[in-house]
């Protein structure tokens, strides 16, 4: 593995085998009954203790990341603590994991639910958040009484052994949280779909791998949980408070250079305040400053890898030979590596592959729309449904937006949506299932009912 930033080799960490990845599966099996068997409190000291270590050791962490990922420190700081509020609030929720008391149809019996641990849990983690992804998934597991076998990246397993590190020296038990690192992404996918011990799927990455992995787990008949793509509309309506579209469009597009899976992909602004919007914009982009992610003042890092590069290079020369201007960037930047210099679109139409692709790189797209209804029917004439993003002052259209848009999260004035405390997930090719809020403890456990004659 290299660090983006220089192409240097950083590290080298074992490349674990088929037979190696299925002992990690049976060491999760072995650890299920006594981690299970622990009261939700004593899980629940685990993970806290778990989530204090991670924030002791934020600038450590950061560090790693920005290593390994890319991302400028600041930003490296922010997913570290993003990561640890995940581990925290399942912590707490584990001890709210309640069944129900059902009123009887029958004089002679008697109704209720138990919610339990659905069992050993798989997890395939992307590289763009290798910290916050991870203990996501780790934290309602563990907190359900599930065990944990999890699979990072291969360009960022650093973040992963150092959160399994602090996880044991929280006190977490041999064989509950394990991490297997390989070059042989496949295999590890194919152990973890046929394993008949492995109750649970949890995958963040890519719409074309997850499609696989729903099809391979057929077989065993798991419980799945899918975060894929996304390809984030963002309206920009008349009324909208400039100042603050701006500043959310430059908090979510330009966060990881754009390699995040909500981060706008296309925006979409009102004829009314078009070119006021796009030079504002351009302007804006002009002042983002370009570098390692270690150096100071550094505000976009590079991309993670020159497959990024060649995507984002692609889909801008799509873009301009179909008649797009380039208000600003546009090109590789002139540092060379991974780097890609923060760009804006202006005039983009359908048919155009970036309104249709994940970009996954610093292009903001812009299109012009007239009415609501035009800018709704654009927004949703895609396959996936992530997240999607409106600036608009008026109170009716906020609320209809909010029903109309085909995505799993609606933000309205707001750039920055993701949160532990509320659910994240999406709707068609972006998955199933939700992650955080109180919904993300239900991927990892099974709600049993009892029935008791009198
Ligand atoms: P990816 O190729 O799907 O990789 C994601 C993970 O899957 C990596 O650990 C990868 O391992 C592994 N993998 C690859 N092929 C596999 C296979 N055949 N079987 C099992 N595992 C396999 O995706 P990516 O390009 O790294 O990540 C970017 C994508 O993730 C984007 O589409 C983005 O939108 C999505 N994403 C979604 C969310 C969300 O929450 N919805 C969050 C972040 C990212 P290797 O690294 O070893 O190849």
């Amino acid at each position: 593995m290299v660090n983006p930033a220089t192409g240097e080799p950083l590290a080298n960490v074992a490349d674990l085998s088929r037979p190696q990845i299925e002992a990690a599966v049976e060491a999760a099996s072995q650890a299920l009954g006594p981690w299970s068997a622990k009261t939700a409190h004593e899980r629940a000291a685990i993970l806290k203790r778990w989530s204090a270590l991670i924030m002791a050791n934020q600038e450590a962490l950061a560090q790693i990341m920005t290593a390994e990922q890319g991302k400028p420190l600041a930003e490296a700081r922010g997913e570290t603590a993003f990561g640890a509020s995940f581990l925290e609030w399942f912590s707490e929720e584990a001890k709210r994991a309640y069944g129900d008391v059902i009123p009887t149809a029958f004089a002679g019996k008697r109704y209720f639910t138990i919610r339990q641990a659905a069992g050993v849990a798989a997890a395939i983690t992307p590289w763009n958040f290798p910290i916050a992804m991870l203990a996501r998934k780790a934290a309602a597991a563990l907190a359900a009484g599930c065990t944990m076998v999890a699979k990072p990246a291969a360009e960022t397993p650093l973040c992963a052994l150092a959160l399994a590190q602090l996880g044991h020296e929280a006190g977490l038990p041999p064989g509950v949280f394990n991490i297997v690192t390989t070059t042989r992404a496949g295999e590890a996918g194919e152990v973890f779909c046929q394993s008949p011990k492995v109750r649970v799927l949890s995958f963040t990455g890519s719409t074309a791998v997850g499609k696989q992995l729903y099809r391979q787990c057929a077989d065993t008949s798991k419980k799945l949980a899918l975060e894929l793509g996304g390809n984030a509309p963002l309206l920009v309506f008349d009324d909208a408070d400039m100042d603050r579209a701006i500043e959310g469009v430059m908090a979510n597009k330009y966060r990881n250079a754009g390699q995040t899976c909500v981060c706008a992909n296309r925006i979409f602004v009102q004829s009314g305040i078009y070119e006021t919007f796009a030079a504002r914009l351009t302007h804006a982009v002009a002042k983002l400053t370009v570098g390692g992610g270690t150096e100071p003042g550094v505000m976009i890092g590079p991309l993670i890898n020159t497959k990024a590069v060649e995507k984002v290079d692609r889909l801008v020369n799509d873009a301009v030979s179909k008649g797009a201007k380039v208000r600003i960037g546009g090109a590789r930047h002139g540092r060379g590596g991974y780097f890609y210099q923060p760009t804006v679109l202006d005039s983009i139409v359908p048919g155009m592959n970036v309104m249709s692709e994940e970009i996954f790189g610093p292009v903001a797209p812009l299109i012009r729309f007239d009415s609501e209804s035009s800018a709704i029917a654009m927004a949703n004439d895609v396959s996936v449904g992530l997240a999607a993003y409106a600036f608009t002052r008026d109170l009716s259209r906020s609320i209809r937006l909010a029903e109309a848009l085909q995505v799993g999260i609606v933000s309205l004035n707001d750039g920055l949506p993701s949160v532990a405390v509320a659910p994240f997930g999406g709707v068609k090719d972006s998955g199933l299932g939700r992650e955080g809020g109180r919904q993300g403890l239900d991927e990892y456990m099974d709600t049993k009912f009892v029935c008791i004659g009198l």
